[in-house]
């Protein structure tokens, strides 16, 4: 497995219904390691470049007004595999399809209220990553206790 990084973003409702905290323990007890965090209100022009995909789609602009409407928590992990994992560990788009377990299926109802963004390929964290983090907000750093963690 290669080491990856993938972009996750808590959105304003995340943020607004305290589950910051939750969603970073879950991420941090798996195993993964925070290499950016922050916390922002998006811009419009970077929430449309961020959402760019679904420009053509009917929930676009309500996406947008959602995601620019109060604070976000743009954080970047890494580890082994994380872009699919992350994915894995947030659970289906639809919040009542959303396995129970996930982000998701356990903290979320409806699907313009799914409270966690994640990069879904290594094309769109590195397009993500590099859209919401400058270069030097990105740390290198290994954890105190790597030698538990790897073979
Ligand atoms: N979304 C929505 N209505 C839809 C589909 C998507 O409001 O019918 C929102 C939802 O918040 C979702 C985001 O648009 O998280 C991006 O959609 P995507 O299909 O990329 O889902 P994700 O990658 O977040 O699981
Ligand atoms: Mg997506």
């Amino acid at each position: 497995m290669v080491v990856e990084r993938t972009f996750l973003a808590i959105k304003p409702d995340g943020v607004q219904r305290g589950l910051v905290g939750e969603i970073l323990g879950r991420l941090e007890r798996k195993g993964f390691k925070l290499v950016a965090l922050k916390q922002l209100i998006p811009s419009r022009n970077l929430a449309e470049q961020h959402y760019g995909v679904h420009k053509e789609r009917p929930f676009f602009d309500a996406l947008v007004g959602f995601i620019t409407s109060g604070p976000v928590v743009a954080m970047v992990w890494e580890g082994e595999g994380v872009i699919s994992s992350a994915r894995k560990l947030i659970g289906a788009t639809k919040p009542l399809e959303a396995e129970p377990g996930t982000i998701r299926g356990d903290l979320a109802i409806n699907i313009g209220r799914n409270v966690i963004h994640g990069s879904d390929s290594p094309e769109t964290a590195n397009f993500e990553i590099s859209l919401w983090f400058k270069p030097d907000e990105l740390n290198d750093w290994s954890p105190a206790d790597q030698i538990w963690r790897v073979e």
